[in-house]
């Protein structure tokens, strides 16, 4: 069995391991199916995520196949489903998972970020973490995972039908807040500084968009607002001044979701938040909305498809990561393939829209 181990910045290792042992009560023995790159999976790999620590081995965006069950499990999966796998591992009994948000667990685990992920040929997780997927393909599975962390954006934000919402970073995460909050029938105006992004916001719905490197970003915000400022402001691009933007040009009353994570201190005018009554609120992970981005994806299939740019096999995945780094303009979402079905169902996709990184 091979796993790739990222054993210290800029520095990844294919080697053997032991397959796992059978699955326990409650658990599935998967075979890791596609993996997505996500941003933090870069960072990590840089050594410029704060959490990180090495060796790990990362992937926590990803599809498997079940090819084993715990005893005694009578739930509706089957040996054989293709399942979206949630990677998260809350402890259940901290404050925050006592109150029902498991998603900043104070002990959480996250496959492929505090502990070892799905760049692996199989792996145990919890039933509870799977979820049917098998009218979607491997990598459209595997795209289940960053489409739950924009639907928990949309969902902490509460914006409702017509509501103008403006997202900062058109990049994977604001492209699924642009998905989730379509769903809702949101208006949404995205910033970004990449044009092939803001085409890719477009297509996916949104109904204008704002050039952050040559734009009057608060001005067009302004006039799409007919001067009142959008309801709901979403921050998904870590930048550090974007905040200082987000609490000037929301609405008075409005919401600001934030969710890219800058590690430099900034500064912000408090004064806003008061004279604007506004909510101003963390997102991080997932709570209870896995189902929902199974849904979305489900929905959304063509869309999907446009947004998994390249796909490279495990043996790759440190190349696929340097070329991720390296080329923010093209590479959307890279998939690393693991299975032999998430390789060839890969290759057919690359050549069906001329493109991809094998
Ligand atoms: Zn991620
Ligand atoms: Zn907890």
């Amino acid at each position: 069995m091979k796993e790739a181990v990222t054993l210290e910045p800029g520095r990844i290792e294919l080697r053997n391991t032991e397959p796992p042992p059978r699955p326990e009560s409650g658990q599935a023995l998967l075979e890791i199916a596609a993996v997505g790159l996500c941003g933090s999976d870069l960072e990590l790999f840089k050594g410029t995520d704060p959490y990180s620590h090495f060796p790990v081995r990362q992937g926590h965006e990803y599809s498997a196949r079940i090819i084993g069950l715990g005893p005694d499990y009578d739930g509706p999966l089957v040996v054989g489903d293709l399942v979206a796998v949630e990677p998260l591992l809350p402890c259940r009994h901290c404050i925050a998972c006592r109150r029902g948000h498991p998603n900043c667990c104070v002990n959480l685990r996250v496959t492929g970020g505090q502990i070892d992920g799905a760049f692996v040929d199989q792996f145990i997780m919890p039933v509870t973490n799977l979820y049917a997927a098998n009218d979607l393909t491997p990598a459209e599975a595997a795209f289940v995972e960053p489409v739950s962390i924009g639907l928990q954006m949309v969902s902490r934000s509460g914006v409702q039908a017509g509501d103008q919402a403006v997202v900062f970073g058109a990049g994977p995460i604001g492209q699924s807040v642009i998905l989730a909050a379509r769903e809702r029938g949101a208006r949404i105006l995205a910033v970004d500084r990449l044009y092939q992004r803001l085409a890719i916001a477009t297509e996916l719905g949104a109904e204008r968009t704002v050039d952050d490197s040559s734009d009057d970003v608060a001005g067009t915000i302004k006039e799409w607002t007919d001067g009142d400022g959008p309801v709901v402001v979403f921050e998904a691009t870590g930048a550090p001044g974007v905040m200082r933007t987000a609490l000037e040009v929301v609405a008075h009353s409005g919401t600001v979701v934030v969710a890219g994570t800058p590690t430099q201190e900034v500064s912000i005018p408090p004064f806003l938040i008061v004279y604007k009554e506004l909510n101003v609120l963390g997102s991080r992970n997932n709570a209870g909305a896995f189902r929902g981005a199974v849904e979305i994806v489900r929905k959304n299939r063509a869309l999907v498809r446009r947004l998994i740019t390249h796909t490279f096999p495990l043996e790759r995945v440190q190349e696929a990561i340097e070329f991720a780094i390296a080329n923010p303009h093209v590479a959307e979402k890279v998939m690393i393939a693991v299975s032999e079905e998430a390789r060839v169902a890969g290759a057919v996709a690359a050549e069906g829209v001329g493109r991809g990184g094998s």
